[in-house]
């Protein structure tokens, strides 16, 4: 307190001589205004330096330069009608990437987790019955939080490296007819493709709503919302659309944005209630504040849906396709095999790798990192400690990568006395 004293008068004195903005503050002061605590100061000071690493893991993948460079330009205001203008071009540019016309496309402010919450939040009510697909820690994520929202939730397992048959979904919609039906389409966690042949169809027979969770493949393999019927898609940026986390792609069918609207009470949460957030993006035909847009990561998300418009789907696609083969011809030279067994099953962008018996995986990963600066990646949730994950996404795809990726699988078994 004595030490206060001691610096808040002569503080008030000097102020008191100077402008009437110091005066108030010299009025504030009697706040205890103490020696300031050094201790954390050079923890973060300097100019910010980091690695150059390539990452081949499960994600974030690198970005695109031009991606990054777009970060670099001045800030605009987050209600400026220029930015309004990338806002529309964002909506416009996920719906070429979703293949919808539906109007109701934007980019949630976030990462993937975001969008996730954002789809139970608004599509679930109290007590609505969810059908969710577990089949890695996706749909276990989709189930802890549908619960939170108070909803009955049906779960679904299947093995880690396999998908649910278009039978045991149909059998468990036409038992239960819910509200909504959740699956994965690239199960990140297992390496595993969820086909949604004919369940938008399937779904709409027992007035349920269709979700899937794009997040790893969005960009990389085939998606038409129209077309299969899918009524919610979340995604995420910094995977095959090369960005930086924090905007999660968001689509609602107009089924999803009619069961929005008779909702007998708004979503529990503010932050990402639909309704706000749409009219903050121009969905309802006004423009609201509702929260500041992340200005910098939608120009990045801007330039990246622009990339994907200039190098169009098939080829995109394709590209994900011809490098996911490049990798298996490779692998598959050194004996190593694919944890998902059938190759209709196996997602192209995250790739899992058996562990072989007696090898140390972690080693392996290490020296790719500390010698090739390069992330490979080992298992997550079920098949921790039994995979090693290689991303193969969005700018990152091309076979310089891969033959790299290849190079460090080679150099690591060898090490151990494996090849
Ligand atoms: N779904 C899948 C399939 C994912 O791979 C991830 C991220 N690895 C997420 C959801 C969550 O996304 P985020 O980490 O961007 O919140």
């Amino acid at each position: 307190m004595k030490q206060a004293q001691k610096l808040v008068a002569p503080l008030a004195e000097a102020f008191a001589k100077r402008s009437f903005a110091s005066q108030r503050f010299a009025a504030r002061a009697a706040e205890e205004v103490v020696a300031v605590d050094n201790a954390a100061r050079k923890g973060c000071d300097g100019v910010l330096e980091v690695p150059s690493r390539l990452l081949m893991g499960p994600g974030p993948a690198n970005a695109y330069p031009r991606i990054l460079n777009a970060q670099a330009l001045p800030l605009l205001g987050h209600m400026h009608p220029p930015f309004l203008k990338i806002m529309d071009e964002l909506s416009e540019g996920l719906r070429y990437t979703f293949q919808t016309k539906s109007k109701y496309t934007l980019m949630v402010s976030g990462t993937g987790h975001a969008g996730m919450e954002a789809a139970i939040a608004n599509l679930v009510e109290p007590g609505d019955k969810v059908v969710v697909g577990n089949a890695g820690i996706w749909g276990e994520r989709v189930g802890i939080l549908s619960r939170r929202y108070n909803a009955e939730v049906i779960e679904l397992k299947t093995p880690a490296g396999t998908t649910f048959s278009y039978d045991t979904l149909k059998a468990a919609l036409t038992q239960h007819k819910p509200k909504l039906l959740f699956l994965c389409q690239g199960e990140s966690s297992t390496g595993t493709h969820q086909s949604l042949a004919g369940l938008g169809e399937l779904c709409r027979q027992t007035g349920t709503l269709l979700l899937v969770d794009t997040v790893c493949s969005l960009g990389g393999v085939p998606l038409f919302a129209d077309q299969w019927g899918v009524d919610c898609i979340y995604s995420g940026s910094q995977k095959c659309l090369s960005g930086p986390p924090g905007a999660a792609p968001f689509f609602l069918s107009e089924r999803a944005m009619e069961a929005l609207q008779k909702r007998k009470s708004p979503p529990a949460t503010y932050n990402l209630d639909m309704n706000l957030i749409g009219d903050y993006w121009g969905w309802f035909g006004k423009r609201s504040y509702h929260h500041t847009g992340p200005v910098s990561t939608f120009y990045a998300m801007r330039e990246a849906l622009a990339i994907v418009s200039e190098e169009g789907l098939e080829n995109l696609w394709k590209r994900h396709q011809e490098m996911h083969h490049r990798l298996w011809d490779g692998l598959r030279s050194m004996g190593l095999k694919p944890f998902v067994e059938k190759d209709e099953d196996r997602l192209i962008t995250v790739n899992t790798i058996k562990v072989p018996e007696g090898v140390d995986w972690a080693a392996l990963v290490k020296n790719a990192m500390d010698t090739y600066s390069l992330e490979i990646a080992g298992g997550l949730g079920p098949t921790a400690g039994k995979v090693w994950r290689v991303g193969i996404m969005g700018f990152n795809a091309k076979p310089q990568n891969v033959d790299l990726v290849l190079h460090a699988f080679r150099d690591g078994l060898k090490r151990q006395g494996k090849l």
